[in-house]
């Protein structure tokens, strides 16, 4: 029997690399990194290489369910397909009717397959969209905004040609992106120098020419002594500043007070150390990479941290810069068309969002709105009632603070859906539960990646779904009919690849032969000629018009952060390389390699608690407590405790998952009022525990 191989996309986390499958027999062989593909190298990371267990586990959602107990009860009735989209449509319908349609909102993960999310809510006539964002990346999307223009993905990380990364708030060798990693790796065979600035000596730390132990919260201190020290020493590139930046002299002005050594009593890290660093990242401009992290919902001042990165990198000439930040490709810049998208079939519905992003909170970028303030209004009914929500792929009751809270608040909506491939407190919670297939079983939409290379790419179907689930597009085609959105109506995914290539010269069977097609053979760099910020002085603007208009200062004064009491610690977290949040922790493969977490405490203060490495611990925070493993180390800040994302299930159907490790997100009282003012996001690191000796 031949082997044939299918060009896809991974779905296992959020990067969504591209692969190949190997398939016989209707049964996958094997999954690697597409080789077309220079910087994947053929490989996929381990959590790539778990789909195949992903697809065979039987304890994931495998027809449509319908809650016959309470919310949240576990008591279900398995139904057809066209029940549940009925069931679904007509309440939908129904609630439309009473509340009009901006009383229905959808939460995704966001990505480059949500445009027919997105589609199908203008189609409703509903502004209320958000993904995940408000829990992740949105300060440093608003940073960059406020600073170039740009969005967060309007430029690229140029890793491969840099000669000097740096890497905090972003651990990059765990928290993995294939391609990045193999290109950094690369840049450092090359000479490339890596400084890890983190409170807790990770990977990335361990592949690093400079590691700096940093107190937790003191990041924007940290930056500003190296701002600084880059206009005090006359360290940054002169002339791309007159040439590209406005607002120099305040810029130098607000940082005068903020020296190495006053920094030095802030963050730990010597005034020495701190200065050395940044002569040695003045040698590497223009080709300085200080990424400026993934997740940085944070504290409460990480807006200003991650603007005063963007700051960084533009004193060093990085923006538009080959090895640096050079501005993101699109196909326009290529005179080619781009995907037509299902987005513009309808007008922007009229509504105000009822996250109040555009008229509340007129700073902010609408887009994918503030998951956390939807919320909000479930329970206030302010600026209106909600009370249809769509959980599509995420799962706020992990990923958002105070679960109990929020199903107080999902209590309000009259229908709660959740379309997942994995179980999840979400869609547990929920009425209907319609699942979808995994990413090896569907296809998707269409995409373009934007950058130095743009380009169109596809996901295939791998194999036949095992169990009755079904593809994105099978589900919003199948609410759609039901209705009345007959645009957004498809019979087979070739018609919906069709109706987004209709306008350009591409065609469907151009993607046969390597799962893409390129619109470019050459990366290209803009010349400092053509570099255009999208400001309206069209250069770097320090002193923000769009902030300041709005009483937001650009130059933030820096604000200590809390100590914490005795026996107390700053509760941490982030990623490791074997999982993604929470939806792999059940996985058989994975949760093989690590079934649980544990919590990385400083070997000096676990020994003043009489803990030893290993040894069971209590974590509590008014009145709430769990347990958990130790790890005593002396690779950690003292002032915090550390711990992966994502464990903590307590749900029975998750049978190797459960009662195993700690959810962070029930330690965060208060949580979801606690976020940054400026940036947007929900400040999830502003929460302290008492350890103690089980
Ligand atoms: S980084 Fe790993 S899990 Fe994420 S898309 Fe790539 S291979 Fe898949």
């Amino acid at each position: 029997m031949a082997t044939s191989k299918v060009y896809s996309i991974c779905g296992m986390c959020t990067v969504r690399c591209p692969i190949m499958v190997e398939v016989e027999k209707g049964e996958i062989q094997f999954v690697q990194g597409n080789p077309h593909v220079a910087a994947m190298k053929g490989a996929v990371c381990p959590r790539g290489s778990a789909g195949p267990a992903l697809i065979r586990d039987k304890e994931r959602p495998q027809a449509p369910m319908m809650r016959v107990g309470e919310r949240g009860e576990g008591q279900w009735r398995t139904v057809s397909w066209d029940e549940a989209l009925d069931y679904v449509a007509n309440r939908m319908t129904l609630i439309k009717d009473k509340y009009g349609p901006e009383s229905i909102a959808l939460t995704d993960r966001g990505g480059p397959f949500r445009d027919m999310h997105r589609a199908f809510l203008r189609g409703l006539g509903t502004p209320n969209y958000c993904n995940h964002d408000a829990s992740c990346a949105r300060n440093v999307h608003h940073a960059n905004l406020s600073l170039t223009g740009l969005g967060r993905k309007d430029v690229v990380y140029d890793l491969k040609n840099a000669g000097h990364v740096v890497l905090q708030l972003r651990n990059i060798f765990e928290a993995i992106n294939v391609q990045e990693v193999n290109n950094l790796m690369d840049a450092l065979e090359n000479g490339c120098k890596l400084t890890v600035i983190d409170i807790r000596a990770n990977v990335s730390a361990s592949k690093a020419h400079n590691f700096m132990l940093i107190r937790p919260g003191t990041d924007y201190a940290f930056n500003l002594a190296v701002i600084h020290e880059l206009i005090n020493k006359n360290l940054y590139d002169q002339d791309y500043a007159y040439r590209f930046i406005n607002g120099l002299d305040q810029l130098k002005q607000f940082v005068a007070p903020y020296t190495p050594e006053w920094a030095e009593t802030e963050t730990g890290v010597s005034a020495i150390a701190l200065r050395n660093f940044v002569r040695e990242l003045a040698n590497a401009k223009p080709s300085v990479i200080w990424h400026p992290g993934w997740m940085t919902a944070r504290y409460k001042q990480s807006f200003y941290t991650c603007r005063s990165i963007y700051i960084i990198n533009a004193l060093l000439g990085a923006f538009g810069a080959k090895g640096g930040l050079p501005l993101a490709n699109k196909p326009a810049d290529f005179g080619k068309s781009g995907l037509k998208k299902f987005m513009d079939l309808y007008p922007k519905p009229q509504q105000k969002r009822a996250d109040g992003v555009g008229w509340k909170y007129p700073h902010f970028e609408e887009g994918p709105g503030l998951a956390h303030l939807l919320y909000n209004a479930m329970e206030t009914k302010d600026p209106y009632p909600i009370k249809a929500y769509i959980a599509y792929r995420h799962d706020p009751l992990m990923g958002f603070p105070e679960p109990e809270r929020l199903k107080k608040m999902f209590a309000n909506l009259d229908l709660m859906v959740s379309v997942t491939f994995s179980w999840s407190d979400t869609a547990w919670y929920s009425d209907v539960v319609l699942p979808l297939s995994p990413y090896l079983e569907r296809e998707s939409i269409l995409a373009c990646k934007n950058g130095l290379k743009p380009h169109f790419f596809v996901r295939k179907r791998a194999v036949e779904p095992r169990f009755d689930t079904k593809a994105d597009w099978e589900i919003i085609s199948g609410l759609a009919k039901r209705m009345g959105l007959e645009q957004l109506v498809f019979e087979s995914i070739e018609d919906i690849w069709r109706y987004q290539l209709g306008g350009t010269d591409v065609q469907i069977e151009d993607f046969s032969g390597t799962g893409m097609v390129m619109l470019t053979n050459k990366a290209k760099y803009r010349t400092f000629d053509d570099l255009k910020f999208k400001t309206s002085s069209g250069k770097i603007e320090i002193i923000s018009e769009k902030l300041e208009k709005h009483g937001i200062k650009s130059l933030e004064p820096y604000q200590s952060p809390e100590k914490p009491s005795e026996g107390h610690f700053r509760l941490t977290f982030g990623r490791c390389a074997l999982h993604t949040q929470g939806h792999t922790v059940n996985n058989p493969m994975l949760n093989e390699q690590m079934p649980e977490n544990v919590l990385w405490i400083n070997i000096e203060e676990a020994e003043k608690l009489g803990i030893t490495d290993g040894s069971t611990v209590t974590v509590s925070q008014n009145g709430y407590a769990e347990t958990i493993k130790a790890k005593v180390t002396e690779m950690i800040h003292p002032e915090a405790v550390f711990v992966v994302h994502g464990f903590g299930h307590r749900l029975p159907v998750e049978s190797r998952a459960f009662m195993k490790g700690l959810a962070d997100n029930k330690f965060m009282k208060n949580g979801l009022d606690i976020w940054d003012p400026v940036g947007g996001a929900v400040a999830l690191q502003e929460h302290f525990v008492k350890v103690s000796k089980e």
